[in-house]
């Protein structure tokens, strides 16, 4: 049995990365795949990726950051699909810096991309799940809004910003039979995670200290975080809301 079988899920951020990983197992799995991202090609091409696995997927292009474009994208998946089962707000940037590094563009640029993308998915979503009768919030968080991390100042408000609302709306909305949970990544190898890697003065190195922070001794892997993705998605995590799963080789232990 599919574990999401039956079920309409929309992805942002799903063009490259764990986003992609996600739409591509929440297909398998059963899942009809609104695939969201700022970027036409890369989105277009998780799609066709899905297609030729068999799986039913279709692009939206959106800037989560935008409330019309949030918007538009939910419309767009309940048009396509009768219902949105799965919200998985996943699409973030990472500014690096100290606060005095940090520039009030930065600052704008990532709590626009990474938090108050939650806030936009989660209001144009909850409507839609209401009426049907339920349905999955998932917010992508990271370990850096749990523990401090340095040189991540703004990342770092941001994704506790995410956690912070997360719990919020699960209980505003948890006897409406909408779940909302967050996920905590450690270091994931995505394509920008390599990009930021390789532009180092010392790739070799960066890669070490960056496996070295996870006491398991590797980097993530984008699956790791869509299987926990997949979980919380499906009707075993039925009894979780509020909370979050900590994907992170034991960094935040
Ligand atoms: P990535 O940088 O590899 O990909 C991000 C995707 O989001 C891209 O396809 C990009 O086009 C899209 N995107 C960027 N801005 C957008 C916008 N305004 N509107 C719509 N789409 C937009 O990302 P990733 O490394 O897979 O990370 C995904 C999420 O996981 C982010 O929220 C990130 O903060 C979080 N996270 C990542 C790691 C990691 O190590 N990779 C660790 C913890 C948390």
């Amino acid at each position: 049995m599919m574990r999401l079988a039956g079920k309409a899920a929309v992805i942002t951020g799903a063009g490259v990365g764990i986003g992609r990983a996600t739409a591509q197992l929440f297909a398998k799995e059963g899942a009809a795949v609104a695939v969201a991202d700022l970027n036409p090609t890369t989105g277009q091409e998780t799609v066709a990726l899905i297609e030729a696995a068999g799986g039913k997927a279709f692009f939206v292009k959106a800037d989560v950051s935008q409330a019309e474009d949030v918007e538009e994208m939910l419309r767009q998946a309940q048009s396509h699909f009768g219902r949105v089962d799965v919200l998985f707000n996943n699409a973030g940037i990472v500014k690096q810096g100290r606060v005095e590094d940090s520039s009030v563009e930065d600052w704008s640029a990532q709590i626009g991309t990474t938090l108050t993308s939650v806030f936009l998915g989660c209001k144009y979503a909850i409507p839609i799940m209401r009426a049907q009768g339920g349905g999955v919030l998932i917010n992508m968080a990271s370990v850096a809004g749990m523990m401090g991390i340095v040189n991540r100042a703004v990342y770092s408000a941001a994704k506790g910003g995410v956690i912070g609302l997360t719990r919020a709306i699960a209980l505003d909305h948890a006897g409406e039979g909408i779940r909302c949970v967050y996920l905590s990544p450690a270091t994931i190898e995505t394509p920008s995670l390599t990009d930021r890697i390789n532009s180092s003065p010392d790739p070799v190195e960066a890669r070490k200290s960056f496996e070295a922070r996870q006491p398991v001794g590797r980097l993530g892997r984008p699956d790791d975080v869509a299987y926990a993705a997949l979980y919380l998605a499906s009707d075993e995590a039925s009894f979780l809301t509020g909370s979050g799963l900590t994907v992170d080789g034991g960094m935040a232990v």
